[in-house]
C-alpha cells in the first residue's frame, strides 16, 4: 500500500502557487506535511490578474488572512462590479454588480415584475434597483450588513489589487507557516517508468526536489500536467477568439472608482482597473482580426493618464486541460487552463481548484475516485464560466467590424443557446446546480446586452400596475438616499486600508 502524502511540491510562485501554498499550509497544518515551492525569478510570473470576485474574501478569511492588512499590502481598492461599455451597441453602458436587483412581491421574482413594467414603459433601468450599481456609479462605498431587512445586506464586494504584491504577501504568510521556497529553474522531471507518476523535479547540477504530490502552478507552460503527464488541452477559441493581450499601468487620473471597466473595442476589449497607487490597463484582442501593433496603438490612444512602463505583450489560448489532475499531479492556475479576464474569473478558478483539492485531499494513498471527482467538478466550473463569457460577445447588435460580425453570428455551445432562448422568451434563467455565476449575474448581462424578456410570469400581470410602479419608484428613491449618505470610496479606503505611497 502506498504511503500517506507527506511531501507536497508546488511548481510555480505566481498568484496560483502562493495562494496554494498559503491555503495548504493553513488547512493541512495538522498533518504536518512538508510543503516546498519552487519558483524561478529568471522565468518570472505572468504579472497580471488584478480584478477579483467577492469569493476571494471568504477564501482569504478561511486561510486566516486579515483583510485591512492584505488590502494595505496590495494597494487594493474595493470592487462592486464590472462596468461594460459599448458592448451591445456603441454608447451603451451597464454594470454587472455583485448583488441583487430589487425585491420580489406577492411571491413573484423582481425580474418578472420589472419585465412587465418595462414593457409598459412604467419603470427605469434595472440598474436603479441595485444598490451596488448605484453605489459604484456614485463613487461611494459602505460595508454590507447582515440584517436582511436592510438594503445594505443585498450586495458583496471584491478587491482590485496588485497581483505581484498579493503573491509577495502570500509568500510572507506561507513562509511564516513553514513553507520552504526553492529558487531555481526546473529543467527536467523524473517519472516512475511503470506508473508514470512524478518522482522528482530536477533543477540541474544534481539538485532534485522529491515529493508525493505535485501541484503544477507553472503557468501557461503547464510543465507537469501537460509536458510530463500529457493531459491534453480542450481548445475553446472557436467561441472565445481573443488570444492576445497588451498590459500597461498608468498613473491615477483621479480618485480610484470602486469598479473595473471593460470597454469594447474594434476586435476585443480594453480593461481599466484602478488601484490605490496606479491604474492597470490592458487590451484583449483576437490576432485573427487585429495585428499586435494596431492593438497597441488602439490601447495607447485610449489611456486616460500617462503610462508608467512599457507595454507588456501576452499570448494565450482559451480552453482547459482535458484533465486537471493526472496521477500525482494536480494543475492549478494558468497551468489548468485559461478563460480571458472579462469577468475576472481566473483567480476564482484558482480558489475553486484549491478548495476542491482540500475537500478531496487523500487521506491515504491516491484514489482514482477522488481524481475523477476533482476533474468533473473543475471541468464543470470551466464550462459554466465559458458560457457566461461567450454571452457577452454573442449577444451584441454591433456590426461595425469583422470581429463583432463574427462573434454575433457564430454558433455557441448548446447549453448557452438554450439559456438565451429561455431568457428572451420568458425571463427564465435556467439554474445551474454548480457554477460560479448566479441569477443576478445572468440578469445583469442579459439585460445589459439588450436581451429583454418578451414574456414574463403571468402572476406579474395579476399585481396592480399603479401600486407596483409606485413601489418600484420608492425602492429606487430609497437606494439613492442610502447611497447618498455613504462615504466616498476614497474616504472609505483612507479610513480602512490606506496603503503606503509608493515612490
Ligand atoms: C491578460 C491577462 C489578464 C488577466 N487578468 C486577470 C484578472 O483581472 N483577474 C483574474 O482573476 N485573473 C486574471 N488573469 C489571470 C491571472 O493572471 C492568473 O490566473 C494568475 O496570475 C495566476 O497565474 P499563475 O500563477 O498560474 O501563473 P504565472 O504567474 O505565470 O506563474 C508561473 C510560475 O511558475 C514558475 N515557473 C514556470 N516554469 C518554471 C520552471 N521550469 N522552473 C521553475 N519555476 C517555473 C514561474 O517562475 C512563476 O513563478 C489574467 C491573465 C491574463 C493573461
Amino acid at each position: 500500500m502506498a504511503p500517506q502524502i507527506r511531501r507536497i511540491v508546488i511548481l510555480g510562485g505566481g498568484t496560483a502557487g502562493w495562494m496554494t501554498a498559503a491555503a495548504i499550509s493553513h488547512v493541512l497544518a495538522a498533518r504536518k506535511a512538508d510543503i516546498t515551492l519552487i519558483e524561478s525569478e529568471e522565468i518570472g510570473t505572468v504579472g497580471v490578474g488584478e480584478a477579483t470576485l467577492p469569493h476571494i474574501r471568504f477564501f482569504n478569511q478561511r486561510i486566516g488572512l486579515d483583510e485591512p492588512e492584505l488590502m494595505r499590502a496590495t494597494q487594493a481598492t474595493m470592487k462592486l462590479g464590472i462596468q461594460f461599455v459599448d458592448w451591445a451597441r456603441k454608447g451603451d453602458a451597464y454594470i454587472h454588480p455583485f448583488g441583487d436587483y430589487g425585491q420580489p412581491a406577492g411571491g413573484v421574482d423582481f425580474l418578472q415584475i420589472w419585465a412587465r413594467l418595462h414593457a409598459a414603459g412604467r419603470t427605469s433601468r434595472i440598474c436603479d434597483y441595485s444598490l451596488p450599481v448605484v453605489m459604484a456609479e456614485a463613487g461611494r462605498f459602505g460595508f454590507p450588513v447582515e440584517d436582511p431587512a436592510s438594503v445594505m445586506s443585498t450586495f458583496s464586494y471584491a478587491y482590485q489589487f496588485d497581483a505581484g504584491l498579493y503573491a509577495r504577501y502570500l509568500r510572507r504568510v506561507s513562509e511564516g507557516r513553514g513553507v520552504v521556497r526553492v529558487e531555481g529553474k526546473v529543467t527536467s522531471v523524473r517519472q516512475n517508468p511503470e506508473t508514470g507518476h512524478v518522482e522528482a523535479l530536477s533543477l540541474g547540477e544534481g539538485r532534485e526536489v522529491e515529493g508525493d504530490l505535485y501541484i503544477d502552478c507553472s503557468g501557461f507552460r503547464a510543465m507537469l500536467i501537460d509536458e510530463a503527464m500529457g493531459s491534453g488541452f480542450e481548445d475553446w477559441s472557436r467561441w472565445l477568439p481573443c488570444d492576445r493581450a497588451i498590459a500597461i499601468p498608468t498613473e491615477n487620473a483621479g480618485p480610484p472608482v470602486p469598479y473595473t471597466r471593460a470597454t469594447a473595442r474594434t476586435s476585443g476589449w480594453q480593461w481599466r482597473i484602478p488601484l490605490q497607487h496606479r491604474v492597470g490597463n490592458g487590451h484583449v484582442y483576437s490576432s485573427a482580426f487585429l495585428d499586435d501593433q494596431s492593438a497597441e496603438d488602439e490601447l495607447l490612444r485610449h489611456l486616460d493618464a500617462p503610462a508608467m512602463r512599457q507595454p507588456n505583450r501576452l499570448k494565450f489560448r482559451a480552453g482547459q486541460r482535458r484533465q486537471q489532475w493526472v496521477g500525482n499531479v494536480v494543475a492549478i492556475g494558468l497551468a489548468s487552463g485559461f478563460l480571458e479576464p472579462l469577468e475576472s474569473t481566473s483567480i476564482h478558478l484558482i480558489q475553486q481548484g484549491i478548495t476542491t483539492l482540500m475537500e478531496l485531499f487523500p487521506d491515504g494513498p491516491l484514489d482514482a475516485r477522488d481524481i475523477a471527482e476533482f476533474n468533473r467538478v473543475m471541468s464543470l466550473e470551466y464550462d459554466r464560466v465559458r458560457d457566461f463569457l461567450v454571452l457577452h460577445y454573442h449577444a451584441t447588435e454591433r456590426e461595425d467590424s469583422e470581429f463583432w460580425n463574427h462573434v454575433r453570428t457564430m454558433d455557441v455551445p448548446g447549453s448557452l443557446d438554450e439559456k438565451i432562448t429561455m431568457f428572451r422568451e420568458r425571463g427564465i434563467v435556467m439554474k445551474y446546480r454548480d457554477g460560479l455565476f448566479l441569477l443576478p449575474s445572468w440578469i445583469a448581462v442579459f439585460v445589459g446586452q439588450r436581451v429583454i424578456p418578451r414574456h414574463w410570469d403571468p402572476r406579474a400581470d395579476a399585481l396592480p400596475m399603479e401600486q407596483t410602479a409606485e413601489s418600484l419608484a420608492r425602492m429606487k428613491r430609497h437606494i439613492a438616499e442610502v447611497v447618498e449618505a455613504l462615504d466616498t470610496h476614497d474616504a472609505a479606503l483612507a479610513r480602512y486600508c490606506p496603503a503606503e505611497v509608493m515612490a
